[in-house]
């Protein structure tokens, strides 16, 4: 095999002259008789490289071959390019066909494709440009939370897959069993006997770390978790994945607002490295927003560009907040008067829908919100309570466009509040003993939160439906490859 440069490497490079090879995927072929312009692309940059084949010297059967979607390997002269907006381009002096796509059946055109359209073609979606930067970027920022944990001292902290304890998401797990579902065994009572299934115990699918987190950050000091998680919530929405990947830091020590600080630096952390590192993708995104939007009536338009949107969130504080200070706010905004919100704030003590969330965060304050000491019955049962007796120390991060990103809390670390509030919720006490003992031995103040991974790429991309930022996304009804 001959060594073969990446395209990224190459339209960095200033050395011209040298004999390269690379290899990658036709995007276009255009020209004439006396000569061919290929657009390759290798996935490494959203930028194409131009290699131009003289048919004098490539073979007619090789060009032939060499259409949109063929797979080839191109070796030949770098030089400086005088074409516009191209840096260098190669002139070939052998092409091999590598893998053929014949042009009568491949499904990509050189036109635009509809996102949905895309979604059920896997195999060529990363191919397109938009896929190819959104996933390009997705890389980048898991990268980054590597890196920001690891700069702070933090251990990545692997919790279960496979989860026995259904504490947190009662009804929104997916079951995980070896048992013969036409024929399961059955106790006396006609259930199903889980004693005799593979664990020997009902397991599911892990909804969150966080517990397990805990007790990593009753021992390490601080660490996060950065794995998948599964809901069966049936939320066919744009920001609701039955699969999806949450990072959950949780640290020994930490108050509440020590931890909205945190989540704040990190947050922003992730926008600062996607500017620093993903230029050319976030650029082509913007331009494809840009675009986008010129079809949109004038009144629906952003007022920001995606990378003046990401520098915004950057340069400004997030605003903290009560939610009993957000309720006041809503009480008296315009669409809860005029009765546009579809549910209405009737009072101190609902839980704040998605719609509310983004009029707090879209129109009253235009800039990302912390809301903080929700009421104890909306909020889960290890969050820290307050002294005033109704609301826990919890805090939800709110992202123009999207809603929810972060939802967090200090933990309730005195075993006797906490075990008096899973008997008031009804959250069995037996099975969360060895979460309970955290609070039995050394026992310390801690917080953590749970940032949606795929949430801040929609937020970092432009994107807006979530099944376009993970490359095989699982919702109801959809599983496919
Ligand atoms: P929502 O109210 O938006 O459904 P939630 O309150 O259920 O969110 P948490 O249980 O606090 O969310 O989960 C922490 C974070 O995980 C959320 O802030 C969000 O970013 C992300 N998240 C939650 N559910 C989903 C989902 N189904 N798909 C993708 N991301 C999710
Ligand atoms: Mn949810």
């Amino acid at each position: 095999m001959k060594s073969r440069t990446k395209i990224d490497a190459l339209l960095r490079s200033t050395e011209t002259g040298i004999e390269v090879t690379v290899k990658g995927w036709v995007r276009t072929k255009r020209g004439n008789k006396n000569v061919n312009f290929i657009a390759l692309n290798d996935g490494s940059t959203i930028n194409s490289l131009q290699i131009v084949a003289d048919p004098t010297i490539i073979a007619e059967d090789v060009l032939k071959q060499v259409t949109t979607g063929a797979s080839i390997a191109a070796s030949g002269k770098l030089v400086e390019s005088q074409g516009a907006g191209q840096t260098v381009e190669i002139h070939a002096s052998t092409i091999e066909v590598l893998g053929a796509a014949d042009p009568e059946k491949y499904p990509l055109q050189p036109k635009k494709h509809s996102f949905e359209f895309l979604r059920e073609i896997a195999h060529l979606r990363p191919r397109t440009n938009t896929f190819g930067a959104v996933f390009r970027i997705r890389h980048a920022m898991a990268y980054a939370v590597h890196h920001f944990f690891n700069e702070k001292g933090f251990y990545y902290w692997h919790t279960p897959v496979i989860t026995g304890s259904d504490a947190e998401g009662a009804g929104e797990m997916f079951r995980v069993s070896a048992l013969d579902p036409r024929n399961p065994p059955l106790t006396e009572d006609g259930e199903i006997d889980y004693k005799q299934d593979f664990f020997e115990k009902e397991t599911n699918l892990t909804v969150s770390g966080q517990l397990e987190g805990e007790l990593g950050a009753m021992a390490l000091s601080d660490i996060y978790t950065f794995g998948p998680t599964f809901r069966a919530e049936n939320s066919n929405t744009t920001r609701h994945l039955a699969e999806f990947w949450m990072i959950e830091p949780e640290m020994a020590f930490y108050d509440l607002s020590d931890t909205m600080d945190l989540a704040e630096e990190f947050l922003k952390y992730l926008i600062q490295y996607a500017l620093d590192h993903c230029a050319d993708d976030l650029a082509f995104l913007e331009k494809r927003l840009i675009d986008e939007e010129k079809n949109k009536p004038a009144a629906e338009r952003s007022e920001m560009s995606l990378t003046n949107k990401l520098r915004f969130v950057l340069e400004n504080d997030f605003v903290r907040l009560t939610y009993s200070e957000a309720i006041q706010i809503l009480r008296n905004s315009k669409p809860n008067k005029k009765k546009k919100f579809q549910f209405p704030i009737e009072g101190w003590g609902t839980d704040l829908q998605s719609e509310h969330e983004r009029y707090l965060v879209e129109k009253h304050f235009k800039k990302p919100v912390i809301l903080t000491d929700y009421p104890t019955e909306i909020k889960a049962f290890y969050m820290r309570q307050n002294d005033d007796g109704k609301t826990v120390a919890a805090m939800d991060i709110l992202f123009p466009g999207i809603g929810e990103i972060v939802g967090g809390s200090q933990r309730e670390e005195r075993l006797e509040k906490l075990t008096g509030l899973m008997d008031t919720m009804g959250v069995p006490q037996d099975e969360l003993d060895w979460y309970l003992d955290t609070r039995r031995y050394g026992s310390a103040p801690h917080s953590g939160f749970g940032l949606g991974f795929e949430r801040m790429i929609l937020f970092v991309t432009g994107m807006t439906n979530i099944r376009d930022v993970i490359p095989f996304p699982r919702t109801p009804g959809s599983a496919s490859f």
